[in-house]
């Protein structure tokens, strides 16, 4: 029988693969907007909408930052990681690693230890609340150079925070990996994990580059890996995740159908493939829809979906006492729904 999209809904989950910036919901949008004297600039929920709508990559890009630019200060931050966490909860999100760029909010003179504050008071209370679990990834853009990177570590440095587990490289790939070996190498000597966008506007070189220079243990997108054969039994041999995002790759043509996405094809082959939702504000997904998606086109299994999440928990960058205890909640979860059982009441306004 087809899987529905209420099953998905109920099926516990995990996202790796999410930006902030990329999922702020028109309804907070227009409230922050208020909030800061720009009822003009978003006068509607409906006017909050139009402003996450593009025709083109490039649009994407511009609509993104402009949208981002609405975030003036730590409160809306703190605001903007509320209304998220609550409706990752809603929608039975158990985990998620929430990426974030924090340079611009920082030249909008937000300073970063208050930046951090709000995601930890935000990542405190959605679990108080028994709501999704959160860590952060710092994204240091590669677009901004390696220089920036060095100054946003210097400031994760300064700033340790048990929330925040580790840093991330977006942006356009025309800045090949290259250029981020040295903030990538002391990345790692600090302790944080590393994850990087390859694969998504770029082919396999700019995928080899981000393993072989910048040590990365996870790649977002990595959806054209499958232009080298040799590139795909290399991600499969060394248990290499791949976060994809189908709505997203179909949203900006990274492919021209989701019957030609190859994240079935990479997990049938070994690769541990994840799904996210990447930028679901704008690409107007959740979690549980990219699970139907991925479903009804490939025809999978409830069980199927599940491997897509146990695959999500061993690539979490969470330490091992961590991933097994989410690694329980997660079977508790798909126990309960094989056998019928109601979901536990589950918190349902982290706002407080
Ligand atoms: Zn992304």
């Amino acid at each position: 029988m087809a899987i529905s999209l209420d099953q998905c809904r109920q099926m516990p989950k995990v996202d790796l693969h999410l930006h902030l910036e990329g999922a702020i919901s028109a309804e907070c949008l227009c409230e922050i907007a208020k909030r800061n004297g720009l009822e003009r600039e978003v006068p509607s929920v409906a006017g909050a909408g139009s402003l996450m709508r593009f025709s083109t990559p490039k649009e994407f890009f511009r609509q993104f930052l402009f949208v981002s630019g609405f975030i003036r200060t730590a409160a809306d931050l703190g605001a903007v990681t509320d209304d998220l966490l609550r409706r990752l909860t809603e929608e039975n999100v158990l985990y998620a690693e929430i990426t974030l760029a924090p340079r611009k909010f920082i030249r909008a003179g937000i300073p970063y230890p208050a930046l951090l504050s709000e995601l930890e008071r935000a990542a405190d209370q959605s679990r108080q609340c028994g709501g999704t679990e959160v860590r952060y990834i710092m994204d240091m853009v590669r677009n901004l150079g390696p220089d920036r990177g060095m100054e946003l570590l210097d400031l994760m440095e300064q700033h340790p925070s048990r929330w925040v587990v580790g840093v991330g490289l977006g942006g356009g790939e025309g800045y090949p990996p290259e250029l981020s070996v040295v903030p990538f190498r002391r990345a790692g000597k600090m302790g944080l994990h590393r994850t990087v966008h390859a694969g998504e506007g770029a082919g396999p070189p700019s995928i080899w580059g981000t393993l072989e220079r910048l040590n990365a243990e996870r790649i977002d997108h990595g959806t054209r890996a499958g232009e080298d054969p040799k590139l795909v039994e290399y991600l499969a041999e060394h248990r290499i995740p791949l976060n994809m995002c189908l709505t997203s790759n179909l949203a900006l043509g990274v492919v021209s159908s989701l019957a030609e996405h190859p994240a079935w094809k990479y997990c049938q082959a070994g690769i541990p493939v994840t799904l996210g939702t990447d930028d679901p504000s704008f690409f107007g997904s959740t979690l549980s829809q990219e699970c139907f998606l991925l479903a009804q086109v490939f025809d999978l299994s409830m069980e199927d979906l599940q491997r897509i999440q146990r695959n999500a928990v061993g690539a979490a960058f969470l330490d091992k006492e961590e991933k097994a205890e989410l690694r329980d909640r997660l079977e508790r979860g798909f126990e309960g729904l094989c056998c019928g059982e109601e979901e536990p009441q589950r918190h349902k306004d982290t706002k407080a």
